[in-house]
């Protein structure tokens, strides 16, 4: 496992990545439908059980399976 991202940081901030999908602002988000996680999401890879993973966006950073950004895709 790798460090986590951080809201703060910039690439997080620059796609709207929040660490708790619930808190996203759907009004600010308009792409965010409840039930959308990381975890669900095309360009996250598990690592076992753990509560976060990687993201094909994110080199280097892992993400919480329960976060959310707006690049989030339905997996293939
Ligand atoms: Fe999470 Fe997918 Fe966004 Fe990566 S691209 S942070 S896995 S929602």
């Amino acid at each position: 496992s790798q460090a986590l991202l951080q809201e703060d940081d910039d690439e997080a901030k620059a796609t709207g990545y929040h660490a708790d999908a619930a808190q996203v602002d759907k009004a600010k988000f308009p792409k965010y439908a409840v039930g959308q996680t990381c975890a669900n999401c095309g360009l996250y890879a598990p690592d076992g059980d753990k509560p976060s993973g990687g993201c094909a966006l994110f080199y280097g950073k892992d993400v919480l399976a329960q976060g959310w950004c707006n690049a989030w895709e339905k997996k293939a």
